[in-house]
């Protein structure tokens, strides 16, 4: 299976290139790992500057920064092979990086823009987008974490959870009150670097029920300081807007490695049920395996034909936030419904780990909570509707 359709409109000849060496890159690197990355609760750093090299993570950076000037054809790829040939659901955090040097191509000054994405694509620096607080995830707009101006610095206060890549990231585009006395024209976003950074700490990798290999920890910062000039955008209070902007892509990602994880699963599933026998003959051949089978290639390739319209719209500049929440909710829910069928069709075995639709059942659980929770998704169609 690929992502691509055959009608795909965003498909190009470069895209079925690159798709073929990240395939192999996926299939050395990550998929004979993601058991080992799960008991040491991260990946391997070097897996970060080997997907550089692999020109994985600036696919879609212009080449004056570093990257190989493609378009987000290039990312979408990236995501659904790290699902398709891997199985990995967000053990490796590569969907965050992606994520983050958007929003630094899309609101950093030139300046900006020469000093990170450089560093963000050949995987010198790993990447964190911290918006979760203890106290706050869905309702962003009543953030607490503070960043005072002290000079020509922003003074900062405040912790942050559940951020993925946290145990490792170098830089972090930071979601603070700039002005505390507002709700979301308050919020700024700021780049934090974190190299001898006073008063910044990591947590623990919080242990959790799936994506067990990425270092998902709390951050704290107590009067750390960063440079005024980190601020992410023109001015001061256009976090929120930036947010709402960018969400979008991070939602279709979603969306997008929910699709190659269900490839994988389904592959795998059919495989295990053409060898298992139970009453003479094989699981494959009872009346159930093969309607459970059919129903769930029908939802995969009806999500593989509307994630592909998402591209294309993405590709042209029309992806809206309704239709790409629709894509995060029904990608994470067929998602979840697949790795359950598969699950139960693989018997006993399936709740072992040994097998990888147990893993797979677990990481994909979070998928319909990270991101912006379904519920929310579900919020921002309905106001669609409701204009
Ligand atoms: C593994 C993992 C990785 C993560 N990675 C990151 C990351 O990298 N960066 C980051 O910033 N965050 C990250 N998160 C946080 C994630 O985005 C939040 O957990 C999520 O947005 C929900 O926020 P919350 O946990 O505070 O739940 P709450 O907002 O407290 O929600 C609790 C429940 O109430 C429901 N609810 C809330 N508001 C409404 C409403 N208006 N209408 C209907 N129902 C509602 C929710 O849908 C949910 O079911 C991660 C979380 C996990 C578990």
């Amino acid at each position: 299976m690929t992502l691509f359709t055959p009608t795909s409109k965003w498909q190009l000849e470069e895209h079925q290139l690159f798709s073929e060496s990240v395939k192999k890159f996926y299939s050395d690197e990550v998929k004979p790992k993601l058991e080992q990355w799960g008991e040491q609760q991260r990946v391997d750093r070097k897996l970060w500057n080997k997907a550089g090299d692999a020109g994985i993570l600036g696919g879609s950076v212009p080449e004056e920064y570093g990257g190989s000037g493609g378009d987000l054809g290039f990312d979408a790829i990236a995501l659904y092979e790290l699902g398709r040939t891997a199985g990995d659901s967000g053990s490796w955090g590569y969907a965050i990086q992606s994520i983050v040097i958007h929003y630094i191509n899309a609101y950093g000054t030139d300046e900006q823009k020469q000093k990170w994405l450089p560093k963000l694509s050949t995987g010198e620096y790993v990447s964190a987008l911290a918006m979760t607080e203890p106290s706050t995830g869905s309702d962003v707009q009543s953030i607490k974490t503070v960043a005072e101006r002290d000079g020509n610095q922003y003074k900062i206060n405040g912790s942050k959870i559940f951020i993925t890549n946290g145990g490792s990231a170098d830089l972090i585009v930071l979601a603070a009150k700039t002005n505390k006395h507002e709700k979301s024209k308050g919020v700024s976003l700021i780049v934090v670097e974190t190299k001898n950074l006073e008063g910044f700490k990591r947590g623990k990798p919080l242990k959790k029920l799936g994506q067990k290999g990425n270092d998902t920890c709390e951050l704290f910062f107590e009067d750390s300081k960063v440079p005024l000039t980190n601020l992410l955008g023109p001015e001061e209070g256009k976090g929120f807007y930036q947010l709402m902007k960018q969400l979008p892509w991070e939602r279709l990602a979603i969306g997008i490695g929910a699709l190659g994880n269900i490839d994988f699963a389904l592959e795998e599933t059919i495989k295990y049920v053409k060898d298992r026998k139970a009453f003479n003959q094989r699981i494959m051949d009872f009346q159930n395996t093969r309607f459970k089978l059919a129903e769930m290639k029908t939802k995969a390739e009806v999500l593989r034909s509307f994630i592909n319209d998402c591209v294309d719209r993405v590709k042209m500049g029309t992806l809206d936030a309704s239709t790409a929440s629709m894509a995060k909710y029904w990608g994470s829910q067929t998602q979840n419904e697949i790795m359950d069928g598969c699950l139960q069709l693989h018997g006993g075995y399936g709740f072992i780990m040994e097998y990888p639709i147990a893993r797979m059942y677990a990481d994909a659980r979070v998928q319909s909570i990270y991101g912006g929770t379904n519920e929310i998704m579900k919020e921002l169609i309905a106001r669609s509707l409701d204009d």
